[in-house]
């Protein structure tokens, strides 16, 4: 035994947690061994957050983003004009800032997105790698390559995407919306998932009628080409302008057809609603309900700092207390719900069969200050040490009220 960390809050029993070879070894109460051991006094221990969708390729460029021209803020072609800018050492750079709140703030595991195109040919792909290389100790982060700007009628985007995959790239996005023949990139991206033996992650149905959707096209495509269970969508704001029975009907559908969510509570709150100056609508999937109806979701935190989302910190927990908000969900049960779509249900969408506290998964354990998920999120809690394989990778001190004395 290497390391043993005792007293953690697990599943909501106080355990030890016994770690060896970079390996969860024992889970039980009471642990006795000879080992270096770290006093855990009780405190909520989980597998790490998860982040189930983030763009760390464009990410910390909104200083160098034109204004909004008005209410519709034409975030693509805006960060378009930026992406030519782009270089290997530039998204190398602000990856590496991204990662490192990320790995501040308990994020263990992660999906990015990355563009590729002729505008900004492989460089962001190397930039993001060589991040997630240098980061490689303290968070594992999965590549999705996908076009931003168009497949069927972006002339020389199909071979980028097939140089990734054919470099090992293991899942592949879309964004329907900016093509001329949505159908067809949608067919093309799953043609190319099961070539490849890729997992999918589309962006799909970010809009504010209810018409037109995707989502349909999405499941049939699962079902045909046997990938359920291996697809996501991101946004599927659409969905929230319809009334609540046709929503069940459509979430009972992706559930059938085994096609998981990313909600994405940040850039849909940002950029919904900007045809309406009053009573500005939130977007903001609920994601609750996919749960209750079968859907695996998660909740991602998508744009840091850029022209879809000029805020963040990468913190996935601050995330998920937001959409709690957003989406007006109070009950402890729905908190815990939460806390599982940036834990375990956004492991289990990822398809990682090896997150969680159990032996025989790496010894990846986030301690947050809190009494159990729901407190985590309810309060935002403060994530106070993380270990990754084994090897403390981070350390918060809990804040200290200092005496000053009482005014007379
Ligand atoms: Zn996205």
């Amino acid at each position: 035994m290497d390391l043993i960390l005792r007293n953690g809050l697990v599943g909501g029993e106080l355990t030890d947690i016994g770690i060896a070879d970079g390996r969860i070894a024992v889970v039980q109460p009471g642990l006795v061994a000879e080992a270096a051991s770290v006093e855990l006094g009780g405190r909520l221990a989980c597998g790490g957050l998860v982040d189930c969708h983030i763009h760390l390729d464009k990410a910390c460029v909104f200083d160098r983003t034109a204004p909004e021209p008005g209410r519709l803020a034409d975030s693509v072609r805006r960060s378009s004009e930026v992406k030519q800018g782009f270089t290997v050492p530039d998204v190398y750079q602000r990856a590496c800032r991204v990662l490192a709140r990320a790995v501040s703030f308990g994020t263990m595991r992660m999906r990015t997105q990355v563009e590729l195109d002729p505008i900004v040919g492989l460089r962001g792909l190397e930039g993001v790698q060589q991040a997630i290389a240098t980061f490689a100790r303290q968070i594992d982060v999965e590549i999705c390559v996908f076009p931003e700007e168009g497949l069927t009628n972006n002339l020389g985007t199909d071979e980028l995407l097939v140089a990734a995959l054919e470099a090992g790239v293991r899942v592949i996005g879309g964004a329907p919306a900016s093509d001329t023949d949505r159908a067809g990139q949608l067919r093309r991206i799953f043609a190319l998932a099961r070539q490849y033996d890729c997992d999918v992650d589309l962006h799909v149905d970010f809009g504010n009628v209810p018409g037109d959707m995707d989502i349909d096209l999405v499941c049939r495509l699962a079902d045909e080409h046997r990938l359920g269970g291996r697809v996501t969508v991101a946004h599927l704001t659409k969905l929230t302008t319809h009334p609540l029975p046709q929503q069940r009907v459509i979430a009972r559908r992706m559930a059938d057809a085994g096609v998981a969510c990313a909600v994405l509570p940040a850039t849909d709150l940002f950029l919904m609603g900007r045809d309406q100056t009053d009573n500005v609508r939130r977007g903001v999937v609920d994601a609750n309900m996919l749960l209750a109806e079968g859907v695996r979701a998660c909740i991602g935190t998508n744009n840091v700092l850029n022209g879809f989302t000029p805020f963040g910190d990468a913190s996935i927990l601050r995330i998920a207390n937001m959409y709690a908000h957003v989406v007006q969900v109070s009950t402890d049960a729905h908190m815990a719900e939460c806390f599982e779509m940036i834990t375990s249900r956004a492991a289990a969408v990822l398809n990682q069969g090896d997150y969680g506290i159990h032996p025989g998964n790496p010894a990846d354990v986030l301690v947050l200050d809190a009494d159990g998920p729901v407190q985590a999120v309810r309060e935002l809690r403060q994530p106070l040490m993380a270990f990754k394989a084994g090897r403390q990778t981070m350390q918060w001190s809990r804040p200290e009220l200092l005496p000053v004395g009482t005014t007379d």
